[in-house]
């Protein structure tokens, strides 16, 4: 179980996240949309540290972060306990796909580097990657490099995976495959929060959508409710703008 309360984000004077309340179950896919510019790469961001949150509690299984008082070791046990897939992939140039999966299991995860591999070796077949093991980011297409972005995620068999636009930035002949290899994460029950804007996905793969705008979460529920049945008027012309 996941809970954060009263997550706040400025930048300056702007208030970016504006006391996020939000629970999640284990295995509970959520899908969060909502205007660019809300907060929701920030909320993101903010769950695992990348942004340190001014105030606001965190608490994923027995961990609790409370911004007030993080140290960094518990912001490191924080991490432990998420993976981030990016927008942009955010590989390592020089490394290869099967170094950039095996990097955070041997450094953050301290597994000998003998386990690591093996574990990449599973999760490169699972993402349809083995022939790709020894290649570098730039030999491959947007679509293999998420699928590497995913699969360095996946092997980190996180409490809590965090996808930001993962095919925001996808050219569209790659979007297809990038969508499948999540669908089989989110069938796995891998609990998972992910920004989106392929609202035909989240209807199919969320348990949960969340509208945010302003920094706040404006309205929530199953993906029939949120996307059939509106109930608040910014959600309302959310989506009348995005279809
Ligand atoms: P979204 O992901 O919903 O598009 P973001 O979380 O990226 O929104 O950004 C929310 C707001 O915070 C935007 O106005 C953005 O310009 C601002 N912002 C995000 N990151 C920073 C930063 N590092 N410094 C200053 N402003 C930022
Ligand atoms: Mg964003």
């Amino acid at each position: 179980m996941i809970t954060v309360r009263g997550l706040t984000k400025r930048f300056g004077s702007t208030t970016v996240l504006d006391g996020v309340d939000l629970d999640i179950a284990d295995g509970e896919r959520v899908a969060i949309i909502g205007p660019s510019g809300t907060g929701k790469s920030t909320l993101l961001r903010c769950l695992n540290y990348l942004d340190r949150p001014d105030s606001g509690v965190i608490r994923i299984g027995d961990l609790t972060v409370d911004a007030a008082t993080a140290r960094p070791g518990q912001i490191l046990a924080l991490r432990r306990r998420t993976a981030f897939v990016f927008q942009n992939y955010a590989l390592f140039a020089n490394k290869t796909a099967r170094e950039n999966i095996t990097e955070a299991l041997i450094t953050v995860q301290r597994k000998s580097r003998a386990e690591a591999e093996a574990r990449a070796d599973v999760i490169l077949r699972e993402t349809g990657l083995a022939d790709k093991s020894g290649s570098y980011p730039a030999a491959l297409s947007g679509g293999q490099a998420q699928r590497v972005g995913i699969g360095r995620a996946m092997a980190l068999d996180a409490a809590l995976m965090l996808l930001d636009e993962p095919t925001s930035a996808l050219d569209p002949e790659w979007v297809g495959e990038v969508l499948d290899l999540m669908r089989r994460v989110a069938e796995r029950r891998q609990t998972m929060l992910i920004v989106t804007h392929e609202m035909q996905f989240a209807r199919e793969i969320a348990d949960r959508v969340i509208f945010m705008e302003g920094g706040r979460i404006v309205e929530q529920g199953p993906p029939s409710q949120l996307f059939d049945a509106p109930q608040d008027t910014r959600t309302q012309n959310f989506l009348r703008r995005v279809r």
